[in-house]
């Protein structure tokens, strides 16, 4: 049966090595501070925005959250944004997603400074990671292809196979693994015969918000699971795979809940580092 790769207790430990690089670069007067922008009541979103602000503290960063009101208008948070931009002691801005129907998401992202777009969302940033340049990447897929490494599972020539397609995981984690020579598979809910595409693959990664896509049937003899998925089942976190009955025939295999999900955040962390560290350089 598959090992479990438990994004959680990775997340930790980059999480102390985060610690002590803060700890240096205040030292040095760098002060690397994230700005974490919230719009409306929604409480997936609400929790999701405590749980980046927690892990934010605890390795030292500063954290502002601002919380705005479910009626604020495009053009309101437009000039909250410019704000930020200019800020000096602001290097990561975060804008939960998604934003009331007023505001046009796209407008958003692309308001925020490049160089501060610690989602990595910004045209300019996906357009460089899609050329293979240094840049922020995004904080779901870039987490993945962190633990892949992690857990020493190589990349190259493999068949990687992904369902789903979202400019927040599907697309960037097949682009960051094809920057690896990986060979990528995207599927999606038009593509036909699912199953002849999942048992082809060395590593499936699962990110359909669909619980319980995946079984065993799916997947062939050590094939590496990831589960991006995250699904309320009566009231229980679950993901796209059956887990259970999944780990008997893969090699790895990640949970839900502490697969993916910590990793997110820890990346978020680790790209606002970043942008202070480059903001700093560039001064
Ligand atoms: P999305 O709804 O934007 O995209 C889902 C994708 O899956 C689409 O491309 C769709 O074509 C495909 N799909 C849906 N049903 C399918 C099916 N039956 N067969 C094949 N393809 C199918 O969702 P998203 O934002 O990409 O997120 C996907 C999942 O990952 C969600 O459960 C979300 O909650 C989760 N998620 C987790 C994290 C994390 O940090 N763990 C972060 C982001 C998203």
């Amino acid at each position: 049966s598959a090992e479990v790769i438990y994004g959680k207790q990775l997340a930790e430990e980059l999480r102390e090595e985060m610690k002590e690089e803060v700890k240096g670069l205040k030292e040095h007067g760098i002060y690397p501070k994230l700005v974490v922008v919230i719009i409306g009541e929604d409480p997936a979103s609400k929790s999701y925005v405590r749980g980046k602000q927690r892990a934010s503290e605890k390795v030292g960063l500063d954290s502002e959250l601002i919380e705005l009101p479910e009626t604020t208008s495009e053009q309101e948070l437009l000039e909250l944004i410019e704000r930020l931009n200019q800020d000096e002691t602001v290097h990561g801005i975060l804008v939960q997603l998604p934003l009331p129907n007023q505001i046009a998401d796209q407008k958003v992202i692309e308001a925020i400074d490049p160089s501060k777009d610690v989602d990595g969302f910004h045209p300019s940033n996906v357009g460089k990671m899609m050329t293979g340049q240094e840049t922020f990447y995004p904080c779901t897929p870039y987490g993945i292809l962190v633990m892949l490494k992690r857990a020493e599972i190589s990349l190259e020539g493999k068949n990687v196979v992904i369902i789903g397609r979202s400019n927040l995981v599907g697309k960037p984690v097949g682009q960051l693994l094809l920057n690896e020579n990986a060979t990528v598979t995207h599927c999606h809910s038009r593509t036909k015969n699912l199953q002849e595409h999942t048992r082809k693959a060395d590593i499936l990664i699962v990110a359909a918000g669909k619980p319980g896509l995946i079984s065993a049937e799916d997947i062939s003899e050590g094939v590496v699971v990831i589960d991006v998925g995250v699904n309320r089942v009566e009231g229980k976190l679950t993901g796209d795979v059956q887990f259970e009955s999944a780990r008997q025939k893969a090699s790895y295999i990640t949970p839900v809940p502490k697969g993916v999900g910590p990793m997110t955040i820890t990346m978020l962390l680790h790209n606002t580092i970043k942008a202070a560290k480059r903001i700093h350089n560039n001064q």
